[in-house]
């Protein structure tokens, strides 16, 4: 790790363009030695003709002033901060631009402002920062609380959800009191009470290839906590587009995964999965089930990576994949690399701007079932009239444990090829599931299999609990 050489503003243009330069140097003098050296344009403007730095040039190390140190003797070691802070006329000089802090602040931060690796300078960075997160479901709402109580200046949050009973296991934002209430609203009324200094921009709205560009810019990183294949291809080329780092996890019933992409320094989700996996060969949360500590877990790591960004502090996750089990509390790490041939980030991208990620994934074009569903309510008179009629679950058997349809006939999807034969071909059949996905499903493989009189209920199980009987429980 070197030391970080902030470049103002007004002298970016002699050094590249860059906000900030690491150098290995042990003196705040061989520093300034090694950065006009590499950046010779910079000497004028920060040496008199007799090599003295000019007098309206003021150079920090981390928030103090080498004049209160030892001049350019000052030593400096990894993860030093240096600022040049020249003098503007009528402007603000640029370590200025970076929001002090008040006193409240000042006593909020105080565990962070007595690490070396944060302090002021850290904490006033962390004031200034805009972080995005794209969702405030499972993975958004530990690592929007963190974020928050960290002193992150501005949050950005996108969501057009509503707080449902559902969610209340693993979505730590939001409360039981919340159930109904859009998750913006929530997620602000919880992040101003941890942090009233935080300001919270929310978005409500789904994030599109017409808005997403619009949105990302404006934010220096982004926390991807998606749940599905669309969203997260959309963010990683936004991100890649824009040049911006795009902290991800994502989770699955007992296993996370964790990486920071930012094109500009490591791979990105491109490079990693070039292609979505087939609509319904991964099933969804909803689906396949989470254990609720574990978005905890990723989205905690996400905040925590998001920080280190920030504050340009230790290794970053960029070119590496962690792997998390809970069952075995295990944490593997895979090292990512740079695809040459990557459509998005590689030196001959074919995707030049955002596409439309619905059809890239496959799941734009819903084939239609019209006619092949019945809703519960039709369900439930069609069964009284015709006692003869099979309802066919098609859940698993631990769902079957948790809430049934009296009188159903339990085959699960998975065994329902090799079962063909305990069914009879001329008899009417509802199949049903948990909200009717995997009933459609069900019902594929039986009409293919020369089954005619097939339809499934639509909603599954939960529309038949809420419509025809309430003695059911809801999952
Ligand atoms: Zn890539």
């Amino acid at each position: 790790m070197a030391v970080t050489v902030l470049i103002p503003t007004p002298l970016r243009a002699f050094a590249g363009g860059r906000e900030a330069i690491e150098l290995e140097a042990t003196s705040v003098g061989d520093l300034l030695e090694r950065l006009t050296s590499e950046h010779a344009a910079l000497r004028r403007h920060l040496f008199a003709d007799d090599g003295r730095l000019r007098s309206f040039v003021n150079v920090y190390v981390n928030d103090r002033d080498i004049r209160q140190l030892r001049q350019h003797q000052t030593p400096v070691g990894p993860g030093d901060t240096v600022s040049i802070i020249p003098s503007i006329a009528g402007g603000t000089a640029v370590a200025d631009a970076l929001p002090t802090l008040s006193h409240e602040e000042i006593l909020r931060y105080s565990r962070h402002l007595i690490l070396p690796d944060v302090g002021v300078a850290g904490q006033r960075k962390l004031k200034s920062a805009r972080v995005l997160l794209v969702g405030a479901g499972g993975l958004g709402s530990p690592a929007a609380l963190y974020l928050a109580a960290a002193g992150v200046g501005t949050i950005g949050i996108v969501d057009f959800d509503v707080v449902d009973q559902t969610n209340l296991q693993r979505q730590i934002l939001h409360g039981t009191s919340q159930v109904g209430v859009p998750k913006l609203q929530s997620a602000e009324a919880r992040l101003r009470d941890i942090n009233p200094n935080v300001r919270v921009e929310t978005f409500e709205t789904r994030l599109t290839s017409g808005n997403a560009l619009d949105i990302i810019r404006d934010f220096d990183i982004v926390a991807d906590g998606t749940d599905n294949f669309p969203t997260r291809y959309l963010v990683n080329d936004a991100c890649v587009l824009l040049g911006k780092p795009n902290v991800y996890g994502s989770i699955f019933r007992f296993e996370g995964q964790a990486s920071v992409f930012y094109a500009k320094e490591g791979p990105c989700y491109r490079c990693l999965y070039a292609e979505p996996p087939p609509p319904g060969l991964v099933p969804s949360c909803a689906e396949g089930g989470v254990l609720g500590v574990l978005p905890g877990i990723i989205g905690s790591i996400q905040a925590l990576e998001t920080i280190k960004l920030i504050l340009g502090a230790g290794d970053s996750l960029i070119g590496r994949l962690l792997l998390f089990d809970a069952l075995k509390l295990s944490f593997r790490e895979l090292k990512l690399e740079k695809d040459p041939d990557c459509p998005v980030c590689g030196p001959r991208p074919t995707v030049t701007a955002l596409v439309d990620y619905e059809a890239f994934c496959g799941v734009g074009a819903e084939p239609s079932y019209d006619g092949l569903e019945v809703t519960a309510a039709e369900l439930a008179a069609e069964w009284k009239r015709n006692p003869d009629l099979l309802v066919l679950d098609v859940r698993e058997p631990h769902e079957h444990e948790i809430a049934r349809i009296e009188g159903a006939k339990l085959i699960p999807l998975s065994q329902l090829p090799d079962r063909l034969g305990d069914l009879d071909g001329h008899q009417e059949i509802v199949t049903h599931c948990h909200h009717g996905a995997r009933s459609l499903k069900a019902l594929e493989i039986l009409k293919a299999a020369g089954f005619s009189k097939v339809r499934s209920l639509r909603g599954g199980i939960d529309a038949w609990s809420v419509n025809v009987d309430r003695g059911v429980p809801r999952y």
